[in-house]
């Protein structure tokens, strides 16, 4: 469950976020919201590239 991953925004930017983020998490480019949390694991708003 506590995996990263990578992830792809809209705007090109790919970062890592924790797949059970407790925060929302935002682009560092765009501050787009790449991730929310909806309890037990984050709820990904951008595109999976990866599973690290
Ligand atoms: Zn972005």
């Amino acid at each position: 469950m506590s995996k990263f991953l990578k992830v792809k925004c809209e705007c090109g930017n790919e970062q890592n976020i924790f797949g059970n983020a407790s925060r929302t998490v935002h682009c560092s480019s765009c501050k787009a919201v790449l991730a929310k949390p909806t309890g037990s694991r984050a709820r990904v708003s951008g595109k999976v590239t990866k599973v690290l």
